[in-house]
């Protein structure tokens, strides 16, 4: 039986209970489900929150990311640039619009999208550049908006793992929130995201009038007079009472990256001196929010491992396994075997241990225990 969960939802929520529950509750007495006033309030919240002038709720996370290249008029047949190490849903949009997705690969070290990649992938049908902020801390934006400007090309943020990152640009000292660099940023409320909804959500944010309103408009069918089309659209929207618990959520995720940061910090602590294990390293310029707490194994038996502390209650993950370039769905005659090597290398050595809220030194301790036991055994 696992006791010691990757995420701790319910401590979480207990927490908060009295607060989300009134929350919940007014949003029902309203009856205001579709569009109420808690969705409003969150997103001028939010807003406010990540420095922002227009956020757009939406379903999900992957819904933003599609609404924002639907925004951004591209042809089939443009050439998108993503990183090959990430969640699904990056790529997945960009293929499902009939474009193209471009694969890069990612730095050893922060398992960031690597700018030198970036550039070394443009063509003459490149349009967009997609930086994932992966497990918590933001890519270089500084050198991605300088490339994305040399070349005329968009960029879309995917910050579903990173929101509340601030990144500080190493040459002008001004820090903004990851996601906020971009043409549009993109993020998810799915419950173990570091703001968590009680089921689906996301957002897409932007400080362009034009495309707000356009990114509005597709996300609600393509309409912004009721029944009049200008577009094609989808139908994607936040719901009342998610936004409400989103909205009480907000005023802690300062607090509940305080929280992930200090069991980090507990982990690096407690491995940095251990060889078979290299503790996840934030880049200078980005603060780090630890959606995920992943390390690289060196010479370590990772399935042996995983059941090492799942026999002990302790769940582990492998975020991710297989880098996209090698998955079924996304077999291309470019890509093969060994052209990603750190994508490759990561996904059969990675290894993410319980990172949320709720963690107690005495957990981590256990947990601590638990991995260096394996290897000294
Ligand atoms: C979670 C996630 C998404 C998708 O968000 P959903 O709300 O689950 O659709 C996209 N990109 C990354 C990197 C994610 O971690």
């Amino acid at each position: 039986m696992i006791q010691y969960p990757m995420v701790d939802l319910k401590g979480q929520y207990n927490k908060i209970k009295n607060e989300v529950d009134n929350a919940i509750a007014e949003v029902i007495n309203q009856t205001a489900f579709i569009n109420g006033p808690a969705v409003k309030r969150f997103q001028a919240n939010l807003e406010q929150y990540l420095g922002v002038k227009h956020v757009i709720p939406c379903g999900n996370g992957t819904d933003a990311l599609q609404l924002a290249l639907m925004a951004l008029d591209l042809q089939p047949g443009d050439e998108v640039i993503t990183s090959t190490f990430t969640f699904i849903a990056t790529a997945e949009v960009i293929a499902l619009l009939k474009l193209k997705p471009v694969l890069v690969d990612v730095y050893p070290d922060t398992y960031n999208i690597n700018p030198d990649a970036v550039e070394a992938a443009i063509t003459d049908k490149t349009k967009a550049i997609i930086p994932v902020h992966l497990f918590g801390q933001s890519a270089h934006m500084n050198r991605i908006m300088n490339i994305a400007k040399n070349h005329n090309l968009y960029v879309v943020e995917d910050t579903a793992q990173a929101i509340g990152a601030d990144y500080t640009c190493p040459e002008h000292h001004k820090t903004k929130k990851a996601g906020t660099f971009g043409d549009i940023g993109c993020t998810s409320f799915f419950p173990s995201k570091n703001l968590g909804a009680f089921g689906d959500g996301g957002a897409a944010f932007t400080n362009d009038n034009v495309l707000a309103e356009k990114l509005r408009m597709l996300a609600n069918h393509g309409m912004k007079v009721r029944y009049y089309h200008d577009y094609v659209g989808v139908n994607s929207r936040l719901d009342s009472i998610q936004a409400a618990i989103l909205d009480v959520k907000l005023k802690y995720l300062d607090d509940y990256a305080s929280a992930r940061l200090k069991a980090a910090e507990f982990y690096n602590n407690a491995f940095g001196n251990t060889e078979e294990i290299t503790t996840p390293v934030t880049a200078p310029f980005t603060t780090h929010v630890f959606h995920q707490y992943t390390m690289v194994l060196n010479g370590l038996d990772r399935e042996e491992l995983m059941k090492h502390l799942a026999a002990k209650g302790i769940a582990s993950a492998i975020y991710y396994p297989v880098p996209l370039h090698l998955q079924k769905a996304y077999r291309d005659p470019r890509y093969g075997q060994g052209d990603f090597p750190v994508a490759e290398m990561l996904s059969k050595k990675v290894l993410s241990l319980p990172m949320h809220t709720e963690l107690t030194e005495e957990i981590q301790q256990r947990i601590v225990d638990s991995v260096l036991e394996f290897i000294h055994q």
